[in-house]
Formats: C-alpha cells, sequence, structure tokens
C-alpha cells in the first residue's frame, strides 16, 4: 500500500530525502507522494522512513492503493 500526505504537512522538507525512492516531491501546495514510486519502504526499511521522521504525523497509508509485497517490491528501481 502506497502512502499519501494529508493537507496537514507543514512542507518541513524532512521527510524528502529520507525516502528511498525518491516518491516525495512538492506539489502545488504541499508535498506529495507518487504512489508509482512509493513501496511503503519495503525493501528498504522495516518501516516508513517518512512516517518515522515526519513532525505532524501527516504520511499515511493509502486506502486506494493497497498492494501486496511483491507488488510493492517489483517497483524498486535497479
Ligand atoms: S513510505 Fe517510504 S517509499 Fe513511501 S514515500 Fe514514505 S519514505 Fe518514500
Ligand atoms: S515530513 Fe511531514 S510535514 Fe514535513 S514535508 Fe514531509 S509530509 Fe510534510
Amino acid at each position: 500500500m502506497s502512502l499519501l500526505i494529508t493537507d496537514e504537512c507543514i512542507n518541513c522538507d524532512v521527510c524528502v530525502p529520507e525516502c528511498p525512492n525518491e516518491a516525495i516531491y512538492m506539489g502545488e501546495e504541499i508535498y506529495e507522494i507518487d504512489g508509482d514510486l512509493c513501496t511503503e519502504c519495503v525493501g528498504h526499511f522495516d518501516t516508513p522512513q517518512c512516517v518515522e521522521v515526519c513532525p505532524v504525523d501527516c504520511c499515511l497509508p493509502d486506502p486506494d492503493r493497497v498492494e501486496t509485497d511483491e507488488e510493492l517490491l517489483a517497483k524498486i528501481k535497479d
């Protein structure tokens, strides 16, 4: 399941360098997560790193992007 960033994001930038898949980018107003790149950190870390570092806890699972571990791993770039 990919993650998404809610509108509670304060644009602090902290999560951007922590993402192993470069899935976090600046959107029109707040940071956003590219669901085609986010693997929930599967294959890199035991826990989603954006969730770990976000000071306002606005990185949440996206209920519209339910994926298996196999599907998540397939998204990792070589
Ligand atoms: S869960 Fe991991 S891969 Fe997905 S956006 Fe957060 S840091 Fe990046
Ligand atoms: S760490 Fe949280 S508040 Fe900061 S830019 Fe990332 S999503 Fe937004």
